[in-house]
């Protein structure tokens, strides 16, 4: 019987009351038993969100609800933007792709952070109207300005996909005038996976084409969720979870959770930088998502992992496409505090010890917790 430890930024460990919740008896979706789960769910994203928007809530991984965004806000044919900066751009791109569109794509190395002047530039000049992009791309840990980059694309609808951010980094939909948000359930919402969400405000839902997918249709959608009457059967028990989720999170206030997403990250970097390792993600408080860490010489990144996950029970994330075997990541979103960030740099330090990699040993614990320690600037 061994004991198994997620540090992945996505799926995130859940707190026990909210897989507790998930595992109450199934409710019928059309009943009164459902629509106050249901009514209670869609008001707390909308807190989460910092929306007066309708979030609208699908029984999708996170990707369905960016595809949904594509389906209702482009015709085949139409000019798009998107920024791209790692894979979930790279997915940005290809969604926007299979769904006809013609995609100017706006790209930056992987580990760097897009320039706002060069991406409104860059827009205007392709003539796009639709601009899809991260708030954090968590193949590299970069977390972008979203603020200036809607501030740089001026008039054109910015889609912002903030599955691995929202509840992790400030994000304020109506002040920063994001006309769309995309998230999911299972990052910093510290709910299981499953739900899908995005917000679509009036004077968006009134730009929306005739949309390419009847299950994503955000008008039939929102139609049936102003009724507290789902389109289609929902994950009922994944919105319960997430329901409580929701509300441990507001509970504590997001900006509290927003300070200790920046303590985590800082203990994370610090932790790896002491044991000799080097950072593929920003050394700045801007990388509170996740911390990618390049592996050492002589070792395979993806080795490592193997040997923490069989050897350790440990499950760190790997690094993606070109990234595979170069990298690897500690998620620290969600459900996450200091005692797990230094679980995952100890098992670290001895799995690479194990593996004959030359790195410090006993100073990543200590170092974890004295960068946790430093306060936050409000
Ligand atoms: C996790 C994630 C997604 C969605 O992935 P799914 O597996 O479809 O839930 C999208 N964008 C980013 C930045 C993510 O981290």
């Amino acid at each position: 019987m061994e004991k198994r430890y997620l540090f992945t930024p996505g799926p995130t460990p859940v707190p026990p009351q909210v897989l507790a919740a998930g595992a109450e008896p199934i409710v019928h979706h059309r009943g009164a038993d459902f629509r106050e789960i249901y009514a209670s769910v869609l008001g707390r994203l909308k807190d989460v969100f910092r929306t007066e928007a309708d979030v609208l809530l699908f029984t999708a991984s996170g990707s369905g609800a960016m595809e949904s965004a594509a389906a209702n806000l482009c015709e085949t044919g139409d000019r798009v933007a998107v920024v791209s900066h790692g894979s979930f751009g790279e997915r940005w791109v290809d969604i926007c792709e299979q769904h006809g569109l013609d995609v100017h794509a706006i790209r930056y190395e992987w580990g760097e952070r897009p320039d706002p002047d060069e991406v409104g530039a860059a827009v205007r000049e392709s003539g796009a109207g639709v601009v899809f992009c991260q708030q954090s791309d968590t193949s590299t840990g970069v977390v972008s300005d979203v603020r200036a980059l809607k501030e740089a694309v001026g008039d054109a609808t910015l889609v912002v996909d903030a599955v691995s951010s929202l509840g992790a980094v400030p994000l304020e939909t109506d002040e920063w005038r994001i006309d769309v948000v995309v998230s999911g359930s299972q990052k910093a919402l510290m709910a299981p996976p499953g739900l899908a969400m995005v917000s679509v405000p009036a004077h968006v839902l009134e730009r929306t084409k005739p949309s390419r997918s009847f299950y994503f249709d955000w008008r039939r959608n929102k139609k049936a969720q102003d009724a507290l009457d789902a389109a289609f059967t929902p994950a009922v028990s994944i919105i319960r979870s997430l329901d409580v989720a929701l509300g441990l999170l507001l509970e504590d206030g997001l900006d509290a959770a927003f300070a200790r997403h920046v303590r985590l990250g800082r203990a994370a970097r610090a932790g790896a930088k002491a044991m000799g390792l080097e950072l593929f993600s920003p050394d700045d408080d801007t990388a509170a998502v996740v911390t990618a860490i390049r592996a050492p010489d002589g070792v395979d990144a993806d080795e490592l992992l193997a040997h923490l996950r069989d050897r350790h029970g440990v499950t760190l994330a790997p690094g993606q496409q070109h990234l595979k075997g170069k990298i690897f990541r500690i998620g620290h979103i969600g459900w996450v505090d200091v005692f797990d960030i230094a679980s995952a740099l100890a098992a670290v330090e001895l799995s690479l010890t194990e593996l004959g990699a030359d790195i410090e040993r006993g100073t990543a614990v200590p170092a974890a917790f004295e960068a946790f320690e430093s306060p936050v600037a409000a």
